[in-house]
């Protein structure tokens, strides 16, 4: 994919919803109630004159926010500054009452920190650390919705706190960017200040992404894509614009610095604005929020309430559960998996001594066809149907045999939809093994017995002529014959015993 003649420069900027139970700087709800769903909230039912950019409404910062945006500045590393100070970002657009933005400019909360990412790129294990320019707070805009005739403008996301997290161009391609994405959605979710929601927009990033020729020190004109809210389309839309400014600039063209979109219809993306620069939002500090003062006392406690990092718990997994570093890796990079896998475990060994086996099942399952499936489908774990109570039975079933691992993929995916209990699915679908060692070996006789000539010939050194029987036999038993089992029987049939 990646052209040998160019090297890809990105650098990311991540937008995490802040999960807290009000907006930053009024008292409006910051989401919707339990159980009802963003989009099921009524048209401008969490505002007030504050967030609707009333005249003479002044804002109050919440104090969580400013906590919550520690909490993440220690988790990547960063340095806090002790002296914060909002500015106003200046445009005009319908869903920015105000006519601007609060957000941070030249005093961010969090600077020079990093993340370290492990991926894997041509089966190679990959491990690299990326840098975090910094972190400031602001808050969200609202929404347009545009009809034929007219828009219409829904504030509810007006004033809802965000953290911004920005990368130093330190990534070189689209895996790398989507292993940074990954990295810094398992540590957000991890330190519980962000709820992850994707499909809500609640975690989402701006790519920047340039092209130069191979060995060049100076960076190319770069784009931005926008709000991007999946990890395959981040990789996906950074690779399609990286061969349209390839293409472009071979043919003679040149790269212009503007704003694009990703179609993840057409798999492509498209301009939607020229760039601002920085200067054209006419930043000035914020007159109606007093300077906050963040002190080491303030910030020792955040430290003192940080929950396990991802990267802890990853060592944990490795030291005491002897995961692959690689595995470890992946069932952290969400909290909710994290979760999910530990859950699980504690059903398969309630004492909590897991052996390093079940450990292994467990995190196989997760790391294949649970993952292929969130990737799939785009969701989070805890959106499907899926228990840790059915992967712990699907284990159990698959350790005493009863079940292949074939057919416990096919019960993964219809726990996934539906939920149903495991051992209904495994009676309706017929995927019991037969385990029973006299109808295996009765099943291996007739086909010995029907196959003469292949047996004279393995038996005179054509080992590779096993597989042959194994899999003549396994079609004898309509495919549910334990294969281990089978196999062990073949052997042993055909030397003879
Ligand atoms: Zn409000």
């Amino acid at each position: 994919m990646m052209n040998p003649d160019w090297e890809v420069v990105l650098g990311l900027e991540i937008h995490c919803q802040l999960a807290t139970n009000t907006k930053i700087f009024c008292g409006c709800p910051a989401r919707a109630p339990e159980g009802v769903s963003v989009a099921d909230l009524g048209p401008n039912a969490n505002t007030c004159p504050v967030c609707t950019g009333q005249p003479g409404a002044l804002p109050v910062l919440n104090r969580k926010v400013v906590d919550y945006a520690i909490r993440a500045g220690l988790a990547m590393n960063c340095e806090i500054r002790k002296h914060n100070v909002f500015s106003r970002k200046n445009y005009f657009y319908p869903d920015l009452p105000k006519g601007y933005q609060i957000s941070q400019f030249d005093l961010p909360i969090c600077e020079k920190g990093h993340v370290d990412i492990e991926y894997k790129a041509g089966g190679k294990e990959v491990q690299k650390r990326i840098g975090i320019t910094r972190i400031h707070m602001e808050e969200d805009a609202g929404k347009n919705l545009h009809m034929d005739a007219f828009s219409l403008v829904n504030l509810n996301r007006a004033c809802v706190p965000l953290i911004e997290i920005v990368s130093e161009p330190d990534m070189r391609s689209a895996e790398e960017a989507g292993a940074y994405m990954r990295a810094v959605y398992g540590i957000v979710t991890a330190i519980g200040v962000c709820d992850g929601n994707m499909q809500e927009g609640n975690f989402r990033c701006d790519a920047n992404v340039s092209v130069m020729p191979k060995g060049s020190t100076k960076f190319g004109t770069r784009a931005e894509i926008k709000n991007v809210n999946s990890f395959r389309f981040v990789e996906k839309a950074i690779e399609y614009e990286v061969q349209r400014q390839i293409a472009l600039i071979q043919s003679g063209g040149k790269v212009v610095q503007e704003t694009r979109l990703w179609d993840s219809a057409k798999g492509q993306t498209f301009s939607m604005r020229s760039k601002e620069e920085a200067h054209d939002y006419r930043y000035f500090p914020e007159p109606d929020l007093i300077p906050v003062h963040v002190d080491e006392k303030w910030i020792a406690k955040v430290k003192d309430e940080l929950p396990e990092l991802p990267s802890q718990k990853k060592a944990r997994y490795v030291s005491e559960l002897g995961l692959s570093s690689y595995d470890a890796g992946v069932l952290t990079s969400s909290a909710a998996l994290a979760k999910f896998f530990e859950d699980t475990l504690k059903i398969l060994a309630p004492d909590g001594n897991a052996s390093g086996n079940t450990a292994k099942a467990v995190s196989n399952h997760l790391g294949g066809e649970v993952s292929r499936l969130m990737n799939e489908e785009n969701l989070e774990l805890n959106q499907s149907k899926i228990a840790p109570k059915h992967l712990a039975e699907i284990v159990k079933l698959q350790t005493a045999n009863v079940i292949s691992s074939t057919g416990a993929k096919t019960i993964i995916g219809v726990t996934w939809k539906t939920g149903e209990a495991v051992d209904g699915i495994v009676e309706r679908e017929g995927l019991k093994q037969v385990s029973d060692t006299g109808a295996l070996e009765k099943a291996v006789d007739t086909i010995i017995a029907a196959n003469p000539g292949q047996v004279a010939e393995y038996r005179g050194g054509k080992d590779k002529l096993l597989g042959f029987f194994v899999g003549q036999a396994m079609k004898a038993t309509g495919g549910k014959a334990n294969p281990a089992m089978l196999q062990e029987i073949v052997k042993r049939k055909l030397a003879g015993n």
